[in-house]
């Protein structure tokens, strides 16, 4: 006879401490249907935890900036979501909370389109493309958001840990490591139900072991420029629903770092920056936002028509070359991430496993490739919806 105590009574688990595990954790606290039962986070990685290129939400840009194709209702609404909740966070908090509110310039090479969702944005506008700084075919802005990832996640610690969620250090090889006493010392009754927020963990956790998903290795070089405060993207090809073309931005952070990228490369695992990669994207991202070359470097000379040596020396190396030198001075690393990517995108839904002969529910939310930010709010709430049972609209 099990002498497991009925589900009601057993505790709740989230496997994860990126963004994803850690708003759904919230969400999962703020619950009514939460009451009385301990949930617990497991993971590697934690906020205070040094970069990482395996915790994907460390690295990250991290700006709100939806790739959600038009038809695409559910990334839409979860993108929407999560814009509404960090536009409230940012309106009541102001920066200290790690975000930022700013200008976005959306820019094209290849399409006189814009998407659809960005339209439901504050000040949205379409620009004239030939007012852009470089040559593209449609231009837009509106208001968005960035993220410092390591203030908001440490923040969304506190908050865990303040609404009675307890978190602990550990590695699961397997799921059914879960219900052995290494484990089941930390919770000490089996839990109802396991979130799954293990982003490209999901590919080598035995119990899911997922091989659709895979890493989409992202460079990113970052600058200290505390005079930029609007944001820039240029998308040249087809976005692909975010995994496409050649993508190109430049995300200021309330702290006056700027995050300048990116790359796209599907399944490659080198963890470790490129030179040649970092000098593109500091070429590229001038291209977007001229005003990245320092203000000092900008200032003409005092006696107009003089020309200093160096000045001079400047003109003889080419000028682009001179501005990306100007940038590298203001550089303060080169960071490499891997998005959890997803063939066929995130996985939100409910399964179950059976382990030491009992039923445990998992909550699947992860794959969320190069969009975790920008939806984690709004998957949070679903992956709490579906463990509760309730319906999500019908789209
Ligand atoms: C360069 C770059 C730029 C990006 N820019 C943006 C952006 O501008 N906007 C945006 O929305 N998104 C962006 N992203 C994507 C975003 O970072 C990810 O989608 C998001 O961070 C995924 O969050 P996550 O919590 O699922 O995964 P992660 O942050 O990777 O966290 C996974 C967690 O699971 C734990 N874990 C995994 N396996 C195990 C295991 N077996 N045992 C214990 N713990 C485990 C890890 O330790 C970690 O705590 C970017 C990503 C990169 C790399």
């Amino acid at each position: 006879m099990s002498t497991t105590p009925p589900t009601e009574q057993r505790p709740l688990l989230i496997l994860g401490a990126g963004v994803i595990g850690l708003t759904t954790a919230v969400r999962l606290l703020e619950s009514p249907s939460s009451a009385g039962r301990k949930v617990h986070i497991i993971a590697d990685h934690h906020s205070t935890d040094g970069l990482d290129a395996r915790y994907a939400s460390s690295i990250a840009g991290a700006h709100h900036l939806s790739f959600a194709d038009d038809a695409d209702k559910r990334q839409r609404r979860w993108d929407m979501r999560t814009f509404r909740v960090l536009y409230e966070e940012w309106r009541k908090e102001g920066e200290a909370c790690g975000l930022m509110g700013l200008t976005q310039t959306e820019m094209w090479v290849g399409s006189s389109k814009h998407l659809q969702i960005y339209e439901e944005h504050p000040d949205f506008k379409v620009l004239e493309a030939r007012d852009a700084p470089c040559k593209v075919d449609h231009m837009v802005s509106f208001t968005s958001l960035t993220v410092t990832p390591s203030l908001y996640l440490t923040g969304l610690e506190a908050r865990v840990r303040s609404l009675g969620g307890i978190i602990h250090r550990a590695h699961v090889g397997s799921l059914h490591d879960l219900a052995t006493l290494p484990f089941l010392s930390l919770y000490s009754i089996l839990p109802a139900a396991v979130f799954v927020c293990v982003g490209l963990g999901a590919s080598s956790l035995l119990g899911i072991a997922d091989q659709s998903v895979y890493p989409t290795r992202g460079q990113v070089v970052r600058v200290r420029a505390p005079w930029i405060r609007s944001g820039y993207t240029r998308q040249v090809g087809s976005l692909a629903g975010g995994e496409g073309g050649q993508r190109t931005y430049v995300i200021p952070r309330c702290t006056g770092d700027v995050i300048l990228g990116g790359t796209r490369e599907e399944r490659d695992w080198d963890p470790y920056p490129r030179l040649e990669t970092a000098k593109d994207i500091l070429c590229r991202a001038l291209d977007i936002c001229p005003e990245l070359e320092p203000p000092h470097a900008r200032a003409p000379a005092l006696e107009a028509g003089e020309k200093t040596l160096e000045a001079a020396w400047a003109a003889e190396m080419g000028e682009k070359e001179e501005k990306v030198k100007a940038l590298e001075e203001v550089v303060v690393e080169h960071l490499v991430g891997f998005r959890p990517s997803r063939v066929g995108g995130t996985r939100l839904e409910r399964a179950e496993v059976r382990l030491a002969g009992e039923i445990v529910a998992l909550i699947h939310n992860y794959g969320h490739g190069g969009a975790g930010w920008q939806s984690s709010w709004g998957c949070a709430e679903d992956a709490v919806a579906i463990w509760e049972g309730k319906n999500l609209p019908k789209l």
